[in-house]
């Protein structure tokens, strides 16, 4: 059962995910070549509780740090640690956050300097995925309507989207029912109601789907180590349709 928040948790959700944004925004006007991804989580968890709020991610099963910072070929889960961004590599950026117990989550994927022109086609190409797949989260639809639209616009795109992890619902804890894949056929599983909050988020590679995990037991890679891209909205459904919380 996908649970369904009351208005008062609505509420508290907006402001997790306005939260959640600013620091977003803040984070990124901060990145610049030459800075380590270790440097770049400091300055998240600075921004974080200037705003009263903690890292979700922080100890969830043992994660080690504030934020996921994925570099190029990573997919999700990267490590924060003495690696420096050069010119030309793309970074992506996970970052959850509890407010007062309500969680929100949001990711993107950004250019440092230069970058390839299929690559930035990469990026747009997931950030629109993300978009036709929210599109879809209304009520009466079905939950593999938001996995079909993703996969479909990803494929005709000419990319190919990651099956080893989801999306998932969210609210009262980081992660809740149910998991949303960005793939599948339309028209199954559970249908959407409103005041069901969802982390929608496609993860997209340019070559194959396939993924590893390092040796660290956390970072996901991709196996042919071509780079790929990931963004993440936490959303409301309501009877205006889809609300974007961490805008
Ligand atoms: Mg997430």
């Amino acid at each position: 059962m996908i649970p369904i928040k009351s208005e008062k948790d609505l509420e508290m959700l907006r402001k997790s995910g306005k939260i959640l944004a600013r620091v977003m925004l803040r984070l990124q006007e901060l990145i610049k070549v030459n800075i380590s991804t270790e440097e770049i989580d400091q300055l998240a968890e600075k921004l974080i509780l200037e705003e009263d709020a903690v890292s979700a991610f922080k100890g969830y099963k043992g994660f080690p740090a504030n934020i996921c910072a994925s570099v190029n070929e990573e997919i999700v889960h990267g490590i924060p640690d003495s690696r420096r961004i050069r010119e030309g590599d793309i970074l992506s950026l996970d970052l959850g956050i509890n407010y007062k117990g309500y969680f929100s989550d949001l990711a993107v994927t950004l250019t440092v300097g230069k970058v390839d022109a299929q690559v930035k086609k990469l990026i747009e190409v997931t950030k629109a995925a993300l978009s036709v797949g929210i599109t879809q989260a209304r009520q009466d639809n079905h939950l593999s309507d938001i996995s079909y639209a993703i996969q479909d616009y990803v494929e005709r795109s000419g990319f190919s989207v990651v099956r080893q992890f989801v999306g998932h619902g969210i609210g009262l804890s980081l992660h809740e029912e149910p998991e949303i894949p960005n793939f599948g056929l339309p028209h199954r599983g559970e249908i959407l109601k409103n005041g069901m909050v969802l982390a929608i988020e496609p993860m997209v590679n340019m070559g194959t789907w396939e993924a590893e995990i390092l040796n660290n037991g956390w970072t996901a890679v991709t196996k042919d180590r071509m780079p790929s891209a990931h963004f993440e909205h936490t959303i409301a459904i309501t009877s205006n349709g889809p609300e974007i919380l961490t805008n």
